[in-house]
């Protein structure tokens, strides 16, 4: 449901509206983003071309603007704690077809092609979630992970030489 709406210059600063009303929340067509107390948005990231999880990422007030202006996925490390233009060491830049929020704005949704292997995930798989927990009768076989991808897309040590892994204990 689209309606018209005033055309706007590439890179121009994204405002982001004043929560004033439920209403205006989920119904409105103004982007009010509820940020955590952290700052905070969660963002979920799907492949566009296979519907497939990707990853589960967060944004500051900064990322998001970065995103909407450039068209390239951004978001906020949490354990660096830097504004993350996400493939900007890799390649592996993640093209935004489609940003989504969700009714209460404290959440979005990417839409990507993934640029190079297609992979998303640092340690060299297309999905961060690249294992399954076995749940009720799939226990019968075991409390193991289960691997659902059978070979990493990328080398990591290739690709990020002696760089920090970003996962902490
Ligand atoms: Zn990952």
């Amino acid at each position: 449901m689209h309606s018209k709406s005033e055309t706007v210059q590439l890179n121009a600063p994204v405002r982001f509206a004043t929560r004033i009303s439920i209403e205006q929340v989920e119904e409105g067509q103004v982007l009010a983003p509820k940020f955590d107390r952290d700052g905070l948005l969660t963002c979920v990231t799907t492949d566009t071309h296979s519907g497939e999880v990707l990853m589960l990422g967060y944004m500051n007030a900064e990322a998001l603007e970065k995103t909407i202006q450039t068209g390239e996925a951004h978001y906020w490390s949490r354990s660096r704690r830097i504004l993350w233009h996400k493939g900007a060491t890799s390649g592996l830049v993640q093209q935004v077809e489609e940003l989504r929020i969700d009714d209460d704005q404290d959440a979005v949704w990417l839409r990507v092609s993934v640029s190079g292997s297609g992979a998303s995930c640092h340690v060299g798989y297309r999905s961060c979630f690249y294992r399954e927990v076995p749940v009720g009768s799939q226990r019968i076989a075991g409390d193991r992970l289960l691997f659902t991808e059978s070979a990493k897309t990328f080398d990591p040590v290739e690709v990020y030489g002696d760089a920090p892994n970003p996962t902490k204990l």
